[in-house]
């Protein structure tokens, strides 16, 4: 589902938008264009949740989506905003992961950031960090041509410790 991308998509803006600062309103109302260019209707809780992912490079659960949401869009229903995230998702204008505990952690799709990325979270204190989207390019095509398998590496984090918690976890004097 990830790579669908929606047909009509405009050129994707704004390339460094992971970085850009606080609000990035930009991308609030690229996906707001893109759903009227697909046809779908722009509701005040799809708004309020691309406002919401535009406005962060956080993790956001879909309960901290509603969080959020809440305080743009003030008494908007739960089920109203959970199915604006499912729509959303469906027409690729949201993507999720999954950590390795814990709920799903959303985001605005690559085609409205214009780059994707994979996660890392760590085990001990549960950040969770993007890498390259290219990390696991290498492994990706040893599983196709060995097992015809495709790998989504972008579905699901990968688990380890971050360098603070490994640092913690490593007695002083003996590095690795
Ligand atoms: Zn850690
Ligand atoms: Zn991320
Ligand atoms: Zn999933």
């Amino acid at each position: 589902m990830r790579d669908r991308r929606p047909v009509g998509t405009a050129a994707a803006p704004a390339a460094a938008a992971h970085e850009a600062g606080p609000g990035r309103p930009d991308l609030a109302a690229a996906g707001i264009a893109e759903l009227r260019a697909l046809g779908e209707r722009v509701t005040p809780a799809r708004r309020a949740v691309l406002r919401v992912l535009a406005g962060t490079s956080e993790h956001l659960s879909v309960d901290d989506v509603l969080a959020r949401a809440d305080e743009i869009v003030p008494g908007l229903h739960r089920t109203t905003v959970y199915r604006a995230v499912e729509t959303l998702g469906e027409l690729g204008l949201v993507t999720h992961v999954h950590p390795d505990h814990g709920p799903a952690v959303y985001h605005l799709a690559s085609s409205l950031t214009g780059s994707g990325h994979l996660h890392v979270r760590c085990r001990r204190c549960g950040e969770i960090s993007d890498v390259p989207a290219d990390l696991l390019d290498g492994v990706a095509d040893r599983l196709a041509r060995q097992l015809g398998f495709r790998l989504q590496p972008d579905h699901a984090a990968l688990t380890g410790l971050c360098r603070t918690c490994a640092a913690a976890a490593d007695p002083p004097g003996h590095p690795r």
